[in-house]
């Protein structure tokens, strides 16, 4: 019989769901191999050694089979994140972080950046000590988010207008989500003439809290005190970003 192809690495368990009878799929965002999707076979049956590993959010270090469909041969759990799970908000916005994870990249392309990144955002969630509040889920979500994208490269311009390269000041700047980046007024105001234009506005406020979600950590994005509107608009701006790159 011919040896199996094994190949071992440290990966974070995004999700998991039954799979024919007895055996689960997992999906894993790898250290070395980026996101996989693979069977746990037997993973459904009460004695299953593997199953209690794969639990998401989980760090795990795990070897896997080649097969016609790889498979995951061992598993051992090196962090089960528990904590993550202590307050709604955390469990929130530890699931919607790994879902944007999932949506975002593709099998098999891989991204040691990306794996670390993650770690980093459900460690800092497993070491919190207090419960997660809704505007700091909110914001942390965002800072993962432009984080990501940056990876896969889609860093927005935040220094200059997008259409004049002016440096860009505190006045009634525009968002321009397709382009990714910032545009001036005077700008705006002739995307509006030309081409009936409409870009949404971006206040001096969050265009800072961008800057500064690109350049810090997860521990020091905690830090900020924003209002509960800074963090909506933020928020808002996200998810507009994100569903235009990636959905069109
Ligand atoms: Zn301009």
């Amino acid at each position: 019989m011919p040896k199996e192809e094994t190949k071992n690495t440290l990966g974070i368990v995004i999700k998991r769901r039954p799979f024919k009878e007895y055996d689960r799929a997992v999906v894993l965002y790898t250290r070395d191999f980026g996101k996989l999707n693979l069977v746990v076979r037997g993973a459904e049956r009460p004695a299953s050694k593997l199953a209690g590993h794969i639990e998401p959010f989980s760090l795990i270090e795990a070897m896997i089979i080649k097969g016609r469909r790889d498979y995951l041969g061992a598993a051992r759990s090196l962090d089960s994140r528990l904590k993550v799970g202590q307050d709604l908000n955390r469990l929130f916005y530890a699931g919607a972080a790994l879902s944007v994870l999932d949506k975002l990249t593709k099998e098999g392309e891989p991204d040691a950046e990306l794996f670390f990144l993650t770690e980093s955002f459900l460690e800092y969630l497993d070491r919190r000590v207090a419960d997660l509040s809704k505007e700091k889920g909110e914001i942390l979500l965002a800072a993962f988010v432009w984080k990501v994208m940056a990876e896969l490269g889609y860093a927005p311009r935040l220094e200059t207008c997008l259409v004049c390269a002016k440096t860009l000041s505190e006045e009634d700047n525009r968002f321009d989500a397709l382009k990714g980046g910032i545009v001036c007024p005077a700008c705006a105001d002739r995307l509006f003439q030309e081409r009936h234009e409409v870009l949404p506005r971006i206040s001096w406020e969050a265009i800072k809290i961008l800057r500064f979600l690109s350049a810090h950590d997860f521990y020091q994005i905690a830090r900020l005190a924003l209002s509960d509107e800074l963090v909506r608009e933020v928020a808002a701006l996200t998810e507009r970003f994100k569903t235009i790159t990636f959905e069109q």
